[in-house]
């Protein structure tokens, strides 16, 4: 049986993908998930060598035949999004909404696949991956996340890996929904402000919501001891598990320069045994 854990958060910038790319330098035999298909950053500190890229198609896009078209205008006067020049269409303001193609006296038009993104499979110093970007603009990030996460469960089963770690992306949105759908744990990093803890519950709300057992991890607990003893208290309150509390500290950002995780950074330092320690724990919870 493969177990999938995702690291996710209620909001940007919590310093979660350090803590998967920590994670991810002390597991064995692990597959790695981006599924953070709208700002991927994993790939700046795990630097894979991609092996495999297709194209990601979700929607479609408007394409007048120049033979065909007459240039009557109706496209032009019916576009709702100024995307329709006869004979060329705009793809990055067209909608895909099929009303030129539905009024075309000539059936000029014809509503083709537009790419809105790439699935890669690479290879990492701490094992396969599986990553996505979505083109600026794009949308139905949840179905690439959904690719990315089967892409993963494929190369688990390819590779004999029981076990895949995912980066999710921040908020409740849709992408987060498809990260967790189904998984084992949802790992939630957060920081000690108020803001941090109004998005934590609400992430915590929506694993509730598809049945996933959550973990806490606070990231830079020590800029605020007041709230972190709150988001303590909360966690014992509500039966969740507080893996551990993250200082502060300039060696993060040093290690990210570096291109190394915390643990290969430095890894005698007290930050490096205690991502250690929760990765352990989190080895005990699935
Ligand atoms: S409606 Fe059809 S024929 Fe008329 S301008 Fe548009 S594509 Fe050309
Ligand atoms: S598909 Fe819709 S948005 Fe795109 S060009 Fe045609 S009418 Fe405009």
């Amino acid at each position: 049986m493969v177990c999938e854990i995702a690291v996710i958060s209620g909001k940007g910038g919590t310093g979660k993908t350090s803590v998967v790319a920590a994670f991810a330098s002390l597991a064995e035999n692990i597959i790695l998930a981006d599924c953070d298909v709208d700002a991927p950053d994993l790939h700046i500190l795990l630097q894979p060598e991609i092996k495999k890229t297709e194209e990601f198609q979700s929607s479609k896009v408007a394409k007048i035949d120049s033979e065909l078209c007459t240039e009557c205008g109706l496209c032009e006067e019916s576009c709702r999004f100024d995307a329709a020049h006869p004979p060329m269409i705009d793809a990055i303001s067209c909608e895909g909404c099929a009303v030129c193609e539905y009024v075309c006296p000539e059936h000029a038009v014809q509503m083709v696949d537009r790419v809105s993104g790439h699935l890669f499979e690479s290879l990492t110093r701490f094992g396969p991956m599986s990553h996505a970007k979505l083109l600026p603009g794009e949308g139905n990030s949840g179905l690439l996340v959904t690719e990315v996460r089967k892409q993963g469960e494929e190369l688990a089963k390819s590779n004999g890996s029981d076990t895949i770690l995912i980066d999710g992306s921040p908020g409740i949105g849709c992408p987060v929904i498809a990260t967790i759908r189904s998984i084992d744990l949802a790992v939630i990093v957060t920081e000690p402000t108020m803001s941090g803890i109004h998005d934590m519950s609400r992430v915590l709300q929506l694993a509730d919501r598809f049945n996933v057992p959550s973990a806490v991890i606070i990231n830079k607990f020590d800029l605020s001891e007041a709230n972190s003893a709150r988001i303590e208290s909360f966690c014992k309150e509500n039966s969740l598990s507080l893996l551990g509390m993250i200082p502060f500290d300039p060696l993060v950002t040093k290690s990210m320069l570096d291109a190394k995780t915390i643990p290969e950074f430095a890894p005698q330092h007290a930050i490096s045994s205690l991502l250690n320690d929760m990765w352990k724990t989190i080895l005990e919870l699935i």
